[in-house]
């Protein structure tokens, strides 16, 4: 069986709530082989305490990547794209460059990184990590997913962005589009590829502030909560 426990559900926003108090990072437990994707600023707990065997990073803005600004110790290695590194003030002391497209393993989890469009001065991959015949994605800040058609289908968990419901965080930037997809879109993809199960994280301020009615409307899809454990 693998856990997920979402560490921390909220976006780069200055609002939060008791549920949502902490930035955007999901803990993957599969027996006794653990892995932390994204490991921001506002966190609640230090690597020390959480030991993971890895931390993967989906993108260098500050809610995700602690290395930005901050020269943080962590005897464990960091899996994360050259962009990113670059990106950083600082560097984590085992850091491990992966590309898109390329997948990879860790202890009993296949972790393939693909490219999704998000921002142009730190561009964002998401992951699709699988184990014992079950697989997840994980895409926290996206705007669309370049290959969204060999990605989704057959994922038995969709966990996406939910900086907004309906307002309108996409904009065009150097013949691209950079920002958040809505909730509803997001739901259109899943819909279309099959994949039934659907959690959001990195709530922004609209989703925060209608967090109740949402999920009164939407019985189908979870609003992820910090501390929320979730088994696949
Ligand atoms: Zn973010
Ligand atoms: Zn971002």
């Amino acid at each position: 069986m693998t856990r997920l426990t979402f560490l921390g559900t909220k976006g780069e926003i200055e609002e939060f709530t008791e549920r949502h108090m902490y930035h955007s990072s999901l803990l993957v437990e599969s027996g006794t082989f653990k892995i932390v994707v994204d490991y921001g600023k506002l966190r609640k707990y230090g690597l020390d305490e959480l030991c993971p065997d890895a931390v993967l990073i989906t993108h260098a803005h500050p809610d995700h990547y602690a290395w930005l600004y901050e020269d943080l110790a962590a005897e464990m290695p960091v899996y994360l794209t050259q962009e990113s590194l670059e990106c950083g003030k600082f560097r984590p002391g085992r850091a491990i460059t992966i590309e898109p497209g390329v997948e990879f393993r860790l202890g009993p989890l296949q972790v393939l990184p693909y490219r999704v469009l998000h921002s142009t001065r730190c561009p964002a991959v998401g992951y699709k990590i699988g184990t014992e015949g079950k697989s997840f994605v994980y895409n926290p800040d996206l705007v669309d997913i370049l290959d969204k058609d060999s990605i989704l289908p057959g994922t038995d968990l969709y966990i996406g962005d939910g900086s907004s419901i309906k307002a309108n965080l996409v904009r065009r930037h150097a013949g691209t589009v950079i920002g958040h997809a809505r909730i509803a879109t997001q739901l259109n993809w899943c819909r279309r590829s099959g994949v039934s199960r659907v959690i959001f994280t990195h709530l922004g301020k609209e989703t925060i502030s209608l967090e109740a009615r949402f999920v009164e409307d939407h019985p189908e899809v979870v609003l992820a909560y910090d501390g929320l454990q979730v088994d696949m």
